[in-house]
């Protein structure tokens, strides 16, 4: 197997949920994660509670500014990222498009479509540079089927799960990996944030249902992120058993 020791991982999105899920177990195995996220307090405690193997970087992936000012910030033992892990994201509002705020669409485009471009061309040079590194984005199963109230969340998922399989394509050739994981139900801070803090409708989302943890998410990618260089790992998608698929609907007039 990869030798854990070796990975400096960069992690957007690890203040909360899967992301800090990612950290956690990648520190305990031994590598060096650069942990990223807007709330500095959350980072902070974080970076107390993993000690030296952890970098804490406020960014923001909407803003390239941000962006660049942590990368070129990276002390030298953090600096040569050999994993990144695209996991930054959210969802707004849950209505039916015809009923959508645009605020909402942008917000979610901006996070989960630009925002992990504008963290992968940062970074990718010096992956190529050095000829060694691993792309993970965290997309979804919403963006591999389709349902009422997705609409540009699982659009923008749908990107990630894509974009995973074409960086892949035109980095062919080279030692990069490239892997895609897209996570049915998981229970973390998404839905209030989704919701925008209403914790009970939040909690109504998981309610009476076994569903995935983020723990179970940071397996998938330590599995995914340790195995031998020369195994590279497409795509994985991972539901709870609890949620599985629904059939068409029919509207008979
Ligand atoms: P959480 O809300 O618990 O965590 C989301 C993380 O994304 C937070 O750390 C947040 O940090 C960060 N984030 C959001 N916007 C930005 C931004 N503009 N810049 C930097 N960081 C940002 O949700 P999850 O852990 O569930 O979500 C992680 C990923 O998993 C997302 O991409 C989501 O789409 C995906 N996913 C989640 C599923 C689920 O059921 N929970 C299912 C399938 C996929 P901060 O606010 O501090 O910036």
């Amino acid at each position: 197997r990869y030798d854990t020791r070796n990975l400096i991982a960069f992690i957007t999105g690890a203040t909360a949920g899967i992301g800090a899920a990612i950290a956690r177990r990648l520190v305990a195995e031994g590598a060096k994660v650069v942990i990223t996220g807007r709330r500095e307090d959350r980072l902070q405690a974080l970076k107390e509670e993993l000690g030296e193997q952890a970098c804490a970087l406020p960014l923001d992936v909407q803003d390239e500014t941000s962006i660049r000012t942590a990368v070129e910030s990276l002390p030298a033992a953090f600096s040569d990222i050999n994993l990144l892990i695209n996991n930054a994201g959210l969802a707004q509002g849950g209505e039916l498009s015809q009923d959508a705020e645009l605020e909402n669409w942008r917000t979610m485009i901006d996070t989960n479509v630009t925002g992990l471009l504008q963290i992968t061309h940062a970074l990718l040079p010096g992956m190529t540079e050095r000829n060694e590194g691993h792309i993970i984005n965290i997309g979804s199963v919403a963006g591999n089927y389709p349902a009422p109230r997705g609409n540009v969340y699982a659009a923008t998922k749908a990107f990630a799960n894509h974009f995973s399989l074409t960086l892949r394509a035109d980095l062919g050739g080279t030692d990069l990996r490239v892997t895609s994981i897209e996570p049915g139900m998981v229970e973390t801070e998404f839905s209030k944030v989704r919701y925008k803090g209403d914790e009970e409708k939040a909690r109504g989302v998981y309610e009476g249902l076994k569903v995935l943890s983020s723990e179970d998410i940071a397996e998938a990618v330590f599995w995914a992120s340790t195995l031998p260089p020369h195994m590279n790992i497409n795509r994985i998608e991972v539901m709870p058993t609890a949620q599985s698929f629904n059939s068409f609907a029919l509207y008979p007039s």
